[in-house]
């Protein structure tokens, strides 16, 4: 077993994630400036990725709630599927990793924000609007997803998620940027979204915030995305505080100012999530097929 590997067995036995790779630091060599490895870490060599598959239980609660109207059970998926609880547990072990890599090795290692504290840990640059809606990430402090398609966990799926070859989208990803040099990972040879012959996603989003396959650029619509993901309707959240699905940036800093939202990112943007939860990539009939009546669904 190399180095890398015993790291890397290390970590998901450690820190029980499904998944670990690691990307070259020029990877990140078309990224903008001040978002390369070596810009956040002077000597970065590597960037270890790790990625945790969010439990089923939690997720099939998207089901009840869209197929079955039980909006209560939706909060298990809004504690335990999304912003909550496994995005404190990833924050705390990247954490950890980090400690454990500093430790062990005696390399340098810079823990990434991840989740939502990849939004809300950084400075906004208009704090009017928040940097993230639902599947699209806006202006992150840095790529994690672009580390785990790198590293050969997955690819980049038309919804904008890293879509792995066990769980499709149903993975969260963490990082940290290391002084470490280690065997890297590449993009793994691999067709796992096909939106063209697919196109779940598109068809499923509420809001037309994801563009139908073979349309446009295949980049997701953000402020179309909030209305649902941020619940700015009754429909998704608790009351309409918007009346379009297709809000102007000034409709949508209007919106928040009428209700005292002065720091956006602090919204909460798991109503939706659709994109995720029946992208059929990935082992999806059989983890969720049993709990939705979209199994079988061509
Ligand atoms: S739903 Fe289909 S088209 Fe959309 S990301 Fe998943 S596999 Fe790709
Ligand atoms: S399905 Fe929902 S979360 Fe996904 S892009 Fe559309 S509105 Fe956003």
């Amino acid at each position: 077993m190399t180095a890398t590997e015993e790291l890397k067995r290390r970590i998901a036995e450690r820190f029980a994630m499904t998944m670990v790779g690691i990307a070259h630091v020029s990877a990140f060599d078309d990224e903008p400036a001040g978002k390369r490895p070596a810009d956040l870490l002077p000597g970065a060599k590597s960037v270890v990725v790790f990625g945790r598959r969010l439990i089923n239980g939690a997720l099939q609660t998207v089901f009840r709630k869209y197929e079955d109207g039980k909006k209560s059970a939706f909060a298990s998926y809004q504690a335990y599927a999304s912003d909550l609880a496994p995005n404190m547990l990833l924050i705390y072990h990247t954490f950890e990793i980090s400690r454990f890599i500093e430790r062990t090795y005696s390399a340098v290692a810079m823990p990434l924000p991840c989740g939502s504290a990849g939004i809300q840990n950084c400075i906004p640059e208009d704090p009017e609007l928040p940097r993230v809606a639902g599947a699209q990430k806006i202006d992150l402090p840095f790529n994690i997803g672009k580390a785990a398609v790198a590293a050969g966990l997955g690819e980049t799926g038309w919804n904008g998620y890293v879509i792995t070859p066990e769980y499709g989208p149903r993975v969260q990803f963490g990082a940290v940027i290391t002084t470490l040099e280690l065997d890297c990972g590449r993009p793994a040879d691999i067709k796992l979204c096909e939106p063209e012959k697919c196109g779940v996603c598109a068809r499923k989003c509420p809001t037309k915030a994801i563009p139908e396959p073979g349309s446009g650029s295949g980049s997701i619509n953000a402020n179309r995305c909030m209305v649902a993901s941020c619940g700015l309707t009754s429909e998704f959240g608790r009351r309409d505080i918007i009346k379009t699905k297709d809000p102007t940036d000034e409709e949508l800093k209007a919106a928040l100012k009428r209700v005292g939202k002065d720091f956006p990112d602090h919204l909460r943007k798991n109503n939706c999530d659709l994109c995720l939860a029946y992208c059929p990539a990935g082992e999806w009939e059989k983890a969720l097929g049993a709990f939705s009546r979209e199994s079988g669904a061509d």
